[in-house]
């Protein structure tokens, strides 16, 4: 285990109500040395839910930040951490599907607030129009239930008739039946809490990693944490007609206490971007 002077034996609020503390702790622990407690008596949802049961007003960074105070707040706590996803089509790769993942890291006490992002084009996110069981069956298969939750409703789009506390295939094929008794059409969807669904553990779990990483990076001129590229410039000229391509050019660092920055040219070690990223090579 390593310990960080900063955070070493310090108590690390996990706000969470489906036990992301599962992947987090161990990595917060093993790298800073912390203490983690989970907070679960903050409602969550009301920041928003994935399942579309209460939409979200802000954009993810401001609403974990909620989040994350929230349950700080609650606990009269110092440090904690928080994270929120989204899924749907991949930002970059329209046709493909993908989990976005947003964690924070706080100590009030040092004013330190760092942020990490991470895109994961493994996820099992997926939504059907079910019409009968065999159906029902194939989609459980691929999504990898029951290891995976589902969950089954109207196809309203304020759904009025929901289940999602089916962990066996009996379960399941109840809920099909109750909810065929009051809706004419069901949609089946993978349940993306993270206790229901080790894909997106796993994500977070590596998101941990990064976070922690970044709270590790320091400050060369005043030691503060966090550390980290905060401005990427594209422009990465085209190996064929020189023209500046959306690729990263520059990544700078930049300190968020002295304001100290660094800054580092052709950071993925290529001078020239392949002409499939250019705009005038490939329109
Ligand atoms: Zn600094
Ligand atoms: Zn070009």
């Amino acid at each position: 285990m390593k310990a960080h002077p900063l955070f070493q034996n310090r108590r690390v609020a996990i706000v969470t109500k489906h036990q992301k503390e599962r992947a987090i702790s161990p990595v917060f622990i093993e790298n800073l040395g912390c203490i983690m407690t989970v907070v679960d008596e903050i409602d969550t949802d009301i920041f928003g839910t994935f399942n579309g049961k209460i939409d979200r007003v802000k954009n993810p960074m401001d609403t974990l930040k909620d989040k994350c105070i929230a349950g700080l707040d609650w606990l009269d706590g110092e440090l904690g951490v928080a994270s929120e996803g989204s899924f749907g089509p991949h930002p970059f790769i329209p046709f493909i599907t993908a989990n976005e993942e947003w964690m924070i890291f706080m100590d009030r006490k040092n004013g330190i607030e760092i942020m990490e992002r991470s895109i994961s084009t493994k996820t099992n996110f997926h939504q059907q129009e079910i019409g009968h069981l065999g159906e029902l069956f194939s989609f459980a298969k691929r999504i990898g239930f029951p290891e995976h939750g589902i969950i089954l409703k109207d196809t309203a789009e304020k759904a009025k008739h929901y289940f999602d506390k089916m962990h066996t295939y009996e379960a399941l094929i109840e809920g099909f039946y109750r909810l065929k008794r009051v809706s004419s059409s069901i949609i089946a969807e993978t349940d993306m809490r993270a206790c229901y669904n080790p894909t997106r553990m796993a994500h977070i779990q590596e998101l941990s990693q990064q976070l922690t990483n970044s709270i590790l990076a320091e400050c060369p001129q005043c030691q503060f944490p966090g550390f980290k590229v905060q401005h990427v410039i594209s422009g990465l000229p085209c190996s064929f007609c020189e023209t500046p391509t959306r690729k990263a050019l520059k990544h700078i660092k930049e300190c968020k206490k002295c304001g100290y920055m660094h800054t580092l040219t052709y950071p993925n070690g290529h001078r020239k971007a392949d002409p499939g990223n250019c705009d005038r090579c490939n329109p």
